[in-house]
């Protein structure tokens, strides 16, 4: 009742008051989250993809990547839309970091109901943002991932649990750092602080994007450590691969 109530409420107040485009200045009404002129910048994903890790691919079928390595930590990652390193210029790049940097909150709830379309699996039992470090969440003032697991689980109606995983460690400067530097970083960046509540458990993970897979995949090994069934992701965005066509 509270999820339908509020749908009510916000539908109401996007009728009134309708909000600016993620990504730049034109308003934009019913819920949509681009307008149309950035709207048509957007690399919306979808079927044909790897079934594991949500690269587009020809046809439905693991990408090489999983066939040749596959990651047994996560059983599906999705995500709303891809981008491309370095475009700044992009409507997702752009909503990403007014969202994150700049702190425009309320785009969370229209982000996270792009991503509410590409949940692996809506009958998970518990959804986890991936946590930050004491620090960065001071130095940031919000956990963009915490936002979108509270609007998400509202939608689908599924309990969030903020504390159950923790970042032991601040690994979220490492743009810089290669792939395998950054599975490195983040290997042992979390711990499950309570383990009988994801136990036995489905869980969703929620993140903002999925750059190179290494926070997502480092999550999901410490809840499946701890007893998690199975662990699904998914983000806002992921950043699309070089010489994918999407
Ligand atoms: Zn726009
Ligand atoms: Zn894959």
């Amino acid at each position: 009742m509270e999820a339908f109530a509020l749908s009510i409420i916000h539908a109401l107040v996007d009728l009134v008051c309708p909000e600016e485009c993620a990504a730049c200045p034109t308003l934009v009404a019913g819920g949509a989250i681009f307008c149309h002129g950035c709207s048509v910048h957007v690399n919306v994903l979808g079927s044909p993809e790897c079934d594991a890790c949500g690269t587009p691919t020809p046809a439905p079928a693991l990408c090489p990547a999983c066939t040749a390595t596959p990651d047994p930590s996560v059983r599906r990652a999705r995500a709303w839309a891809s981008y491309r390193v370095g475009q700044a210029h992009e409507p997702v790049v752009r909503a990403l970091a007014r969202f994150k940097y700049d702190r425009v909150t309320r785009l969370g709830r229209r982000m996270s109901q792009r991503m509410a379309s590409r949940v692996p699996d809506s009958s998970v039992d518990v959804i986890v943002p991936v946590p930050l470090h004491e620090q960065r969440l001071r130095d940031r003032g919000f956990n963009q991932s915490a936002l979108l697991a509270r609007h998400l689980g509202r939608a689908l109606r599924i309990p969030v649990d903020f504390d159950v995983l923790v970042r032991t460690r601040d690994t979220s400067s490492q743009t810089r750092a290669n792939l395998r530097q950054r599975h490195a970083l983040v290997a042992d960046a979390f711990r499950v602080t309570c383990p009988p509540t994801i136990y036995q458990r489905s869980v969703l993970v929620v993140d903002d994007v999925w750059t190179s897979g290494a926070t997502a995949q480092a999550t999901a090994r410490a809840l499946r450590a701890a007893g998690a069934r199975a662990v699904d992701v998914v983000t806002f965005a992921r950043v699309q691969q070089p010489g994918v066509a999407t």
